[in-house]
């Protein structure tokens, strides 16, 4: 799945779930923030993808010892890394009104990541460090133009779902 894609996934469940929590505005937009950074953060590695070219540092080592979708594909991933944000957000001394709206859009848009993998072709090892990789029955091919239409029908529900936010 490409990045374009990841993100507008990762925005789309942000705000289903701020709409299931019904958080107001300010709230949010930080779960939606949380969830298009969440979005992008499984792919970090991958040193070639989106995210992972602009981490190099980070993307080249995790990738040599774990592969692309491995670890990082998985949902021990999901709460041990979402759990390191609350952490980290808890140490810089960030206001808990801030910081817990961003980690729940976080790890939204971290599992919104695996679910569009798990669309594709090459699944994803949700059950690290078992080597099964899940696959959904309904497949999508990276890049063609299914993944592009889904990617827009999202975008304009989150323009629309935002917008409305402000007229409410
Ligand atoms: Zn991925």
């Amino acid at each position: 799945m490409m990045a374009f894609t990841h993100a507008a996934a990762g925005a789309t469940a942000a705000l289903l779930v701020a709409q299931y929590m019904n958080a107001g505005t300010i709230q949010s937009l930080l779960i939606l923030s949380g969830g298009v950074i969440g979005s992008y953060m499984p792919d970090i590695d991958h040193p070639k993808s989106a995210f992972g070219s602009r981490v190099l540092p980070l993307s080249l080592p995790i990738s040599a010892i774990f592969w692309h979708r491995g670890i990082t594909h998985s949902l021990i991933a999901v709460v041990g890394v979402s759990w390191l944000t609350w952490w980290v957000l808890n140490q810089a001394d960030w206001d808990r009104g801030i910081a817990i709206p961003m980690v729940i859009g976080f790890a939204a848009g971290y599992l919104s990541h695996l679910l569009g993998d798990w669309l594709t072709n090459s699944g994803v090892p949700l059950l690290w460090p078992s080597k099964r990789r899940f696959v959904s029955p309904l497949k999508l091919c990276t890049g063609d133009s299914r993944e592009y239409i889904l990617g827009v029908l999202m975008y304009g529900w989150v323009a629309m779902t935002t917008m409305k936010m402000f007229v409410k």
